[in-house]
Order: structure tokens, then sequence, then C-alpha cells
């Protein structure tokens, strides 16, 4: 339909790219405008929605982001950092907003994220489930109650094929918990432990990761007090969440100003 809002998936042959090309195409508000993968990728030319396994649907997976990104309202982005920064930047001169899943990014790379937002809507979040972005909440509002009597332990486990650690949700969750307490997340996180590393010190925000088999994405965050412990988990069965996420914050795009946004924006639980 002529109001449908026109998507663009970069991407498009990866785990989750083949997740959103199907999220798109089965979405009543949007259409799928176009699907790129690196130039030297092996699914070029190839049609979007069979290697999306939804059937053909006449559109073959190109190598031209500027050109594809020129044809869109929102485009929908899961590679890598610097793929991501290279494509924001494309929306930005193209006029067209930018849903960012991509983890892993350093702040050189959110720099130019913040550049570019000065043009275009961007939406940024390391984990784009509805239930997770809750979590985030609920993490910082325990921590903001909790004296630091409670040590804070966040602690992920994922799919053997990841390349990063620990998972940019579990920063953001650290970073949320840090938030709570009022305290900087670099001054006090501890992102591993090996060998003789003396007694936990107060105030400490750790991290263990754990890696194997098909795991979609777990998340605890332990509050661990003398004689009482809570802790807030979040279990992701299946990708399909993160690809619906994605696309509910596309179409929050639309009519939207400038700027960087979360997707505590996009579910209205920002502060
Ligand atoms: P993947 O390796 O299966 O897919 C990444 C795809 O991006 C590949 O097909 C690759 O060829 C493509 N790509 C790389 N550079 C490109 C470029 N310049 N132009 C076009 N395409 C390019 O990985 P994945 O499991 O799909 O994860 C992708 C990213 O999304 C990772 O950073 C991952 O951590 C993140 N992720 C985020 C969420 C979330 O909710 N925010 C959920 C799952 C995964």
């Amino acid at each position: 339909m002529a109001s449908d809002m026109k998507i663009g998936v970069v991407g498009a042959a990866g785990r989750m790219g083949r997740m959103l090309v199907r999220q798109v195409c089965e979405h009543p508000s949007c259409a799928l405008a176009g699907a790129t993968e690196r130039p030297d990728s092996g699914a070029l030319g190839e049609d979007a929605g069979s290697l999306a396994g939804i059937g053909e649907i006449g559109i073959a997976i190109g190598g031209d982001a500027a050109e594809m990104i020129a044809g869109v309202d929102t485009v929908i982005d899961f590679t890598a950092p610097d793929a991501t920064v290279a494509h924001a930047e494309l929306a930005a001169q193209a006029g067209a907003a930018i849903v960012i899943g991509t983890t892993g990014l350093t702040d050189a790379h959110m720099e130019t994220l913040r550049r570019a937002a000065r043009h275009v809507p961007i939406i940024v979040a390391p984990n784009m489930s509805a239930g997770v972005t809750l979590l985030l909440a609920l993490v910082e509002q325990v921590a903001r109650i909790l004296d630091d009597s409670f040590d804070i332990e966040v602690v992920e486990m994922h799919h053997r094929h990841k390349v990063d650690a620990p998972s940019g949700t579990a920063l953001g969750l650290g970073r949320a918990a840090a938030a709570g307490r009022n305290v900087d997340l670099d001054a006090v996180a501890r992102m591993a432990r090996e060998g003789h590393t003396g007694a936990r010190p107060r105030g400490e925000i750790g991290f263990a990761t754990l890696r194997g088999g098909d795991v979609v994405g777990d998340h605890t965050v332990v509050f661990a007090g003398e004689g009482e412990r809570i802790e807030l988990t979040h279990k992701a069965a299946s990708r399909q969440v993160f690809a619906a996420g994605a696309v509910r914050a596309a179409l929050w795009t639309k009519g939207r100003k400038p700027g960087l946004y979360s997707m505590r924006d996009v579910l209205g639980l920002a502060v």
C-alpha cells in the first residue's frame, strides 16, 4: 500500500537479517523496499524472501547500500560496527531514519552516530526485545532502591557464534544498574575474574560470560545481599522477538524529529 513504511534491510543474509526480512514482509504496515549485503557476499543476487524462508518476493539482495538507502523511509541494520556507522552516514545524507541493533559499538562509533542523528532519527539498542527493554528499567529502579551492601553481578549466555563479550545487552544492564546507583559503569565494572582476585570491592558491578550451543540470549542481574538475593532474568527463545522490536522501532520513527533514541523511548519507558 502507498502508506506503508518503506523499509530497507542491510545485512539481509545474516541470522538477524533474514528474520528482519520475514518480519517486515509479514507486518501489515510496512513493505520491504530493498535488501543489501557486503559487496563480497555470496548472497548477492539471491532473492531476499527465498533466503528468509518465505518464498520469492522479487527483491534481489544488492551490494550498493547508498542506492538502496536513498529509496527507503527507514533502514534496519543488524550487521557489524564499521558497516553500521557507514550505513548511518548514508541514512543521514539520504534523510532516512535508521534502526540499529548491531552490538560492539565503541565510543568512536557512537560519536559518529550522534553526529548523524542531528539529521535523522536514529534508534540504537543492543537488545530490541520488549522484555529486555523493561528489564533495563527494572534493573535501574532496583539498583536505585538497594544500597551498595547488595553486590550486583550480570550473567549472560549466548550461542557459540557470538563474537563480542560481554553481550551488548549485559553491558546495557550494567549501565542501567550504574545509573540507578548514580555511578559511572567504567569506574566500577569488573569484566572478568581469574586467579587470586582478593575480596570483592564494595560497589563493584561484575560480569560473567557463558558461550555455547544455540542459546539465543539469557541475561540475569543478581543483587546479592547478606541473607537474601534478588535475581531478575530474561530469556529469549527466538530471534523473532528482536526482529519484532526492530520493526516496531522502525514504525515509531515516522514523523519523529532527528535525534538519538533508545528502545526505552520507543516503549515509552524513558525517564
Ligand atoms: P550475522 O553474522 O549472522 O549477520 C551479520 C550480517 O551482516 C552478515 O550477513 C554480514 O555479511 C552482514 N554485513 C557485514 N558487513 C556488511 C556491510 N558492510 N554491508 C551489508 N551487510 C554487511 O550476525 P547476527 O547474529 O545476525 O548479528 C548481527 C549483529 O546484530 C551483531 O552485532 C549482534 O550482536 C546483533 N544482535 C542484536 C540484537 C538486538 O536485539 N539488538 C539481537 C541479535 C543480534
